[in-house]
C-alpha cells in the first residue's frame, strides 16, 4: 500500500485504517502552525481495538517464536525503508533537530533487530525418568502501551518489539502531542503484521484511562510522568493488570575536582541539554566540586554559546523547541519563579515573543537546594549548577529526591567514582559516560521513577507470566 507520510493520518484497528468522527490538531512546535488533523478515537473504537487484539492473541501467541522474531525484525526493516520520512515527520511534530531524529529512528531500527534475537530460557528444576518440573514463560495477553512526546517512535518500539516477540498483542496509544509518526508506523505495519496484533489508537488522556481500566487488557506498559503513572497504577488494579512504569526523573550528575574541565564541560552540556532537555534521563542537577566550580561553569556557558537553538528542519540547528504549549508555559513559570526568588542566571532565562515554543539554554548559578528549579523535574533547558565540597553531603543531596531514574559520576579516580555510584539510589548510574542505552541492557527506575524494567531479557520477561509445568509420567 502506498502511504503518504505527510497527510491522511489514520488509526490502525484490526489491521485496517480507521478514521474518526472528530479530530484534534497537530502543531509544529517550531512555528506553532497546524500541520495535521489527528483522529480522536471514540470509546467504541477503543473497544474494537481491544476486541481485535483479543481475537488475534491465540494465533499470534501460538506462532513459533522464530516467526514472531522474524516479523519484529521486519518492523525494523520497514522503519529503515521509510527512515527519511520518519525523520522529517518526527522533526515536524516533535521539534528535534536532524541529529536527534537520526538517533531516534536509527535506534528504533536497531532495537527491532536486536530484541528480535532475544528469547527467554526455560528453567528446568527437575528432570528424571518419571517426572519433569519446568518453569517456562508464556505471554500475558492483550497489552496496552502508552507513550510520551519526547521520543515517540523509539519509546513505542521499546514496547512493541518485546511485547510481540513474547507473543502478546497490543493496543498502542501515543501522546496526543506527538501522534503522527506512531500513526504512520501503524499504517506501514499493516502489510507486515496479522490484523489485531498491533492496533494504534489516538486521542486524549481519556482514551488512556479507558485503556488502563479495560478488563480485557492484561498489562499496561507506560512511559510518562510520575503523576500519570500513579493514576495508571490505581486504574490497573481493577483486574490486577501487570504494569511496567517508566516515569520521571531528576537525575544528579556529580563532578569530582580531578576531571579535565574543558572536555567534561562539553559532555555535561549534552548530558543536560540533549533533546532540549526533554529527556527523562537528562542530567538535571549538576553537582560540581567547589575547586572547579567557577572554571566548569564558565566552560559550560562558553560551550552553550556555540550551540544553535532553532527550527529543527533548518540546517545547522542543534536543539529544537519545547514540544508543546503546556510544557512551554510550565517552563516559563519555572523561570519566573527562579527570578522572583533571586536566582542568578549565568546564561539564558528570557523567553522571546517570537513564534515557536523556544526556551533558551538557561544555566543557573548555585540556587538553593530547596528551590523549584532543583526540586522539580524541569523537563526543559533550565539547568541548576550546584556547589559541593564534601562527598557524604553530595551523596545525600543527590539522593534527596522522590525520583531514582539515573545518575552520573565524573572523575579520573575510577575507584572513588564507583564507590559514589554504588551509593546513588537510581536504576542506572553512569561513570564518565552517559546515555549509552542498549537493547541488551536493563533500564528502569527506582523509587517513584518507575516499576519494572525495559530492554534486555529482564524487559522481555515483563511481557510474560511464569508457568510451571509438573509432569508425572510414572
Ligand atoms: P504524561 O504522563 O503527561 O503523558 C504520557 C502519556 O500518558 C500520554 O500518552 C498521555 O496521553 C497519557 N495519559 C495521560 N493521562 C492519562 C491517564 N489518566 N491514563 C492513561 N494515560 C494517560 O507524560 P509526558 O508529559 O508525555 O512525558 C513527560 C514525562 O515522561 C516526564 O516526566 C519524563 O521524565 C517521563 N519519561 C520517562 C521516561 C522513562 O523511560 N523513565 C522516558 C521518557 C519520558
Amino acid at each position: 500500500m502506498k502511504i503518504d507520510f505527510f497527510q491522511d493520518y489514520t488509526m490502525t484497528i484490526d489491521g485496517a485504517p480507521a478514521k474518526s468522527n472528530t479530530t484534534f490538531d497537530a502543531f509544529n512546535p517550531a512555528t506553532e502552525e497546524v500541520i495535521a488533523k489527528i483522529p480522536d478515537a471514540s470509546r467504541a473504537q477503543l473497544e474494537a481495538a481491544v476486541a481485535s487484539a483479543k481475537r488475534a492473541f491465540p494465533a499470534w501467541s501460538a506462532r513459533p517464536l522464530a516467526e514472531r522474531q522474524a516479523l519484529v525484525a521486519k518492523i525494523g526493516d520497514a522503519i529503515e525503508a521509510r527512515a527519511e520520512d520518519f525523520m522529517r515527520l518526527l522533526t515536524m511534530e516533535q521539534g528535534k533537530a536532524r541529529k536527534g531524529a537520526e538517533w531516534e529512528i536509527g535506534g528504533s531500527v536497531i532495537w527491532c533487530r536486536e530484541i528480535a534475537k532475544q528469547e527467554l530460557p526455560m528453567h528446568v528444576a527437575e528432570r528424571t525418568e518419571t517426572r519433569t518440573v519446568e518453569t517456562r514463560r508464556v505471554p500475558v495477553g492483550v497489552v496496552g502501551a502508552i507513550t510520551p512526546w519526547n521520543f515517540p517512535v523509539l519509546l513505542a518500539i521499546w514496547k512493541i518489539a518485546p511485547a510481540l516477540v513474547a507473543g502478546n498483542t497490543m493496543i498502542l496509544k501515543p501522546s496526543p502531542y506527538t501522534a503522527l509518526c506512531t500513526l504512520k508506523l501503524g499504517e506501514i505495519l499493516c502489510d507486515i503484521l496479522p490484523p489485531g496484533v498491533l492496533n494504534v489508537v489516538s486521542g486524549g488522556n481519556d482514551l488512556g484511562a479507558w485503556l488502563t481500566g479495560h478488563p480485557d487488557v492484561r498489562k499496561i506498559s507506560f512511559t510518562g510522568s510520575t503523576a500519570t503513572g500513579r493514576k495508571i497504577m490505581a486504574s490497573a488494579s481493577g483486574n490486577l493488570k501487570r504494569i511496567t512504569l517508566e516515569l520521571g526523573g531528576n537525575d544528579p550528575a556529580i563532578v569530582l575536582p580531578d576531571v579535565d574541565v574543558k572536555e567534561t564541560a562539553e559532555k555535561l552540556f549534552w548530558a543536560a541539554f540533549q533533546n532540549s532537555a526533554q529527556f527523562c534521563v537528562a542530567a538535571k542537577r549538576l553537582y560540581i566540586h567547589e575547586d572547579i566550580y567557577d572554571d566548569l561553569a564558565a566552560e559550560l556557558v562558553s560551550y552553550a554559546r556555540t550551540v544553535k537553538v532553532g527550527d529543527g528542519l533548518k540546517q545547522g540547528t542543534d536543539l529544537g523547541p519545547i514540544q508543546n504549549r503546556m510544557q512551554f508555559e510550565k517552563l516559563k513559570d519555572l523561570l519566573s519563579d527562579a527570578k522572583t526568588n533571586g536566582c542568578r542566571f549565568l546564561l539564558g532565562g528570557t523567553v522571546s515573543d517570537e513564534p515557536g515554543f523556544f526556551v533558551p539554554i538557561t544555566i543557573i548559578d548555585n540556587p538553593s537546594e530547596d528551590s523549584r528549579v532543583v526540586v522539580e523535574e524541569a523537563f526543559g533547558p533550565i539547568l541548576p549548577l550546584l556547589k559541593f565540597n564534601d562527598l557524604e553531603d553530595v551523596i545525600a543531596r543527590a539522593n534527596d529526591t522522590e525520583y531514582g531514574l539515573a545518575a552520573s559520576v565524573w572523575s579520573k579516580d575510577i575507584k572513588a567514582a564507583r564507590r559514589i555510584a554504588e551509593r546513588i539510589e537510581a536504576g542506572t548510574v553512569w561513570v564518565n559516560e552517559i546515555h549509552t542505552f542498549s537493547p541488551h541492557v536493563a533500564f528502569g527506575g527506582h523509587k517513584q521513577s518507575g516499576i519494572g524494567i525495559e530492554n534486555a531479557i529482564n524487559g522481555l520477561a515483563e511481557y510474560t507470566n511464569s508457568q510451571t509445568l509438573v509432569v508425572n509420567s510414572a
